[in-house]
């Protein structure tokens, strides 16, 4: 028996990148996945054929986790196929990099509602599901960024450091329930949202990494699938760098 047969899983953002790997992952182990999108529909359709193998064991779902009654009304969808939550994995998030002397109004909302609110809304939701069962995971996907700041990233990594705090009150609050709920912080990870680095930045970049790669998404997987298990209820409220060392 694999470690999550049956489980009913959701990873937002989970059509691309991170998330998709994090998706494949629970697939390979029996889940039932929703992964969730916002426009890319091309990207979705594409991840649907690659994975057909797996029928109707992965969902797509395509809403704005940032727009509290988009959430609301796939919750209600969900509920009509699902009769619990296991796992909620917030991976959905983007970046709008500027110095903070530069950065408009739109940079700084556009990262927060989608990082942060996201993440809000869909916790808000998962969590009075999971207490029914009186189990449930929920991860959010935060990144270094959120423990020490790179310059261009003041939205980025308050957002990225709010994740982890809201890791740390959400655990205190569920805990008794048997939920709980932890971040992951990637390095860099191969994904489109590093695809503006060109071959010096990537060396540079390289340089700093003491295991001397990028990550890639399986990577962050492990990890998520590792605190997701029955295993890891004695884990919670903490953060995890997935970084090859950056950072550390
Ligand atoms: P990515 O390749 O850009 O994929 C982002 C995914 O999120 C896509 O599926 C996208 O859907 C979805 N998404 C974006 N906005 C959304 C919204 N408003 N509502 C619902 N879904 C939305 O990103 P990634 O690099 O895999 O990053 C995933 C997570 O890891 C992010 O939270 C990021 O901050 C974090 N992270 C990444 C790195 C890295 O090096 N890549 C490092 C540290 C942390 P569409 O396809 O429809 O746009």
């Amino acid at each position: 028996m694999t470690r999550f047969h049956d489980w009913k899983i959701i990873v937002t953002g989970g059509t691309r990148g991170i998330g998709r790997g994090i998706v494949e992952a629970f697939l390979k182990e029996g889940a039932f996945v929703v992964a969730t999108y916002t426009k890319n529909d091309q990207e979705a359709n594409l991840m649907k054929e690659q994975l057909a193998e797996f029928g109707n064991k992965l969902l797509l779902e395509k809403f704005d986790v940032s727009k509290s009654e988009e959430v609301k009304q796939f919750y209600q969808r969900l509920e009509t196929r699902w009769d619990r939550l296991d796992v909620l994995v917030n991976n959905a998030g983007i970046k709008h990099d500027q110095v903070t002397a530069l950065m408009t109004d739109d940079e700084w909302k556009q990262v927060m509602n989608i990082n942060l609110d996201g993440t809000f809304f869909m916790s808000r939701t998962a969590i009075p599901l999971m207490m029914k069962n009186r189990f449930g995971r929920i991860i959010h996907i935060s990144s270094v960024s959120g423990k020490s700041g790179l310059p261009g990233q003041t939205n980025y990594s308050a957002t990225k450091a709010g994740q982890i705090a809201m890791a740390q009150v959400m655990a205190k609050e569920v805990g008794k329930k048997g939920i709980t709920v932890n971040a992951v912080c990637p390095g860099f990870i191969e994904t489109e949202m590093i695809s503006y680095m060109n071959d010096e930045q990537k060396r540079a970049t390289l340089a700093q990494i003491p295991v001397r790669r990028l990550g890639l998404p399986s990577d962050v997987a492990n990890v998520v699938t590792f605190l997701s298990t029955r295993e890891s209820a004695y884990i919670t409220g903490t953060s995890i760098d997935v970084s090859g060392g950056l950072g550390a």
